[in-house]
């Protein structure tokens, strides 16, 4: 379960409680609902206990999500989640502890006093960091590792100085004694941040009807036009969408992205060479050598072993579905995953399938893929006791993980 935070609805200043990963206000008071967009980080801060204090806010990086590594016998997985002092400061405590978890956070809006401290620490150096604690899992040479990330924020922690000393705004306790007439803090300070917070109107911009979605979506859908929006630079683009084919009234649908790609480093210019690659037992036929290669992602989270079990069997499957399908004006899944977490997912499926990892993996760090034109795809799925089965391509959920995926 992620973090809580507190913001006020825009329209009527209602406080509303959301997770940390929702994009999604939903004003329970007023009934309007704002898409929350940031550049690059979602900031936040933990409230003050300090009572009429100069502020210094000391950054934290986080990241939530799913870690992958491939070397050269398997693909493992397992679910990362970090938080850590974002300065080289010694004697600062390098985590936030139970802090997060305790009490509610807040963004950080363009006029929230006090001084914010830079976050020196990058987030490839927190996921190196990550990896040296779980070095014991990989004893083999690592060929690739991959992030497909849920939570990556900035936690602000908030200080105070008192007679050369520092202490912690929210405990009151003192933390460090600072070197008499020094100002360690100068350097580091985020002049003139202007973060600040986009709040989008959930309109559509073809039609002007209502976006839908879940508090968690990062895809809003309109079921006016037809269409599908993500949130890009401060506002809402399209998003090719498509609906297969096939399903029956009651079923569900469930997103995923379809990424046509162009392959650098080894020969996947069509579904044959990939079928080769991978050293699948299928015979090749002579169609495959002209069918454009896609790679399939869940556009869900999910948990790492179903995430790669989902990618793989579609992507071998590589089903020639019929997206004519009509637009179902109910019972659509919500799209959490962005397309841009979904891509860095590509290698680890190609990982995932090859048959003979060890012809595969060991090239992984020579190829690079880039992104031809990529769609969100909706399946339909049927429901039985335990599971959700999609009737094209056989593929099945289990009903359990797919609820577990919506709160990791
Ligand atoms: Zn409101
Ligand atoms: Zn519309």
């Amino acid at each position: 379960m992620g973090f809580t935070v507190e913001q006020e609805c825009p329209q009527c200043g209602a406080p509303v409680e959301l997770d940390e990963t929702d994009h999604l206000l939903r004003c329970p008071y007023c009934d309007v609902n704002s898409f929350l967009f940031a550049d690059d980080y979602f900031r936040f801060v933990l409230p003050s206990k300090a009572p009429n204090r100069d502020l210094i806010y000391l950054p934290y990086l986080r990241f939530k999500g799913s870690a992958f590594s491939c070397d050269s016998h398997t693909v493992r997985h397992r679910i990362v989640d970090i938080t850590h002092l974002g300065v080289p400061f010694k004697r600062f405590p390098v985590s936030l502890g139970l802090r997060p978890q305790a009490m509610k956070m807040q963004f950080v809006k363009s006029d929230t006093e006090g001084l914010f401290l830079r976050c020196l620490l990058k987030t490839s150096d927190l996921l190196a960091r990550a990896e040296r604690h779980s070095s014991a899992l990989d004893s083999q040479q690592v060929f690739h590792r991959a992030y497909i990330g849920e939570a990556m924020n900035l936690i602000y922690l908030p200080l105070y100085v008192e007679k050369e000393t520092l202490f912690d705004g929210i405990t009151n306790r003192p933390i460090a004694k600072l070197p008499k007439d020094s100002d360690i803090f100068s350097s580091i300070i985020d002049r003139n941040p202007r973060w600040g917070l986009t709040f989008l109107a959930t309109l559509c911009p073809r039609c002007g009807w209502n976006l839908e979605g879940e508090k968690d979506s990062v895809v809003l859908t309109c079921s006016n036009c037809e269409t599908a929006w993500e949130a890009k630079r401060g506002r809402f683009v399209n998003v090719n969408l498509h609906i297969a084919a096939g399903g029956q009234p009651d079923n569900d649908y469930l997103p995923f992205w379809k990424m046509s790609i162009q392959v650098k480093g080894i020969k996947i210019s069509s579904y044959a060479d990939f079928m080769r690659i991978t050293n699948q037992p299928k015979v090749i036929r002579k169609e495959w050598e002209n069918q454009d290669m896609s790679f399939w992602s869940p556009a869900f989270k999910i948990r790492p072993k179903l995430l790669l079990y989902l990618s793989r069997r579609l992507t071998v499957g590589q089903a020639e579905l019929d997206v004519r399908g009509k637009f179902p004006k109910k019972n659509l899944y919500p799209a959490t995953l962005p397309l841009s977490e979904a891509i860095q997912g590509i290698k680890v499926t190609l990982a995932g399938c090859a048959i003979s990892k060890k012809k595969v993996i060991p090239l992984l760090p020579d190829i690079s893929f880039s992104i031809k034109n990529a769609a969100l795809v909706y399946l339909p799925f049927g429901e039985t006791v335990h599971e959700m089965v999609q009737p094209n391509t056989h593929v099945s959920i289990n009903k359990k993980s797919l609820e577990f995926g919506r709160y990791l």
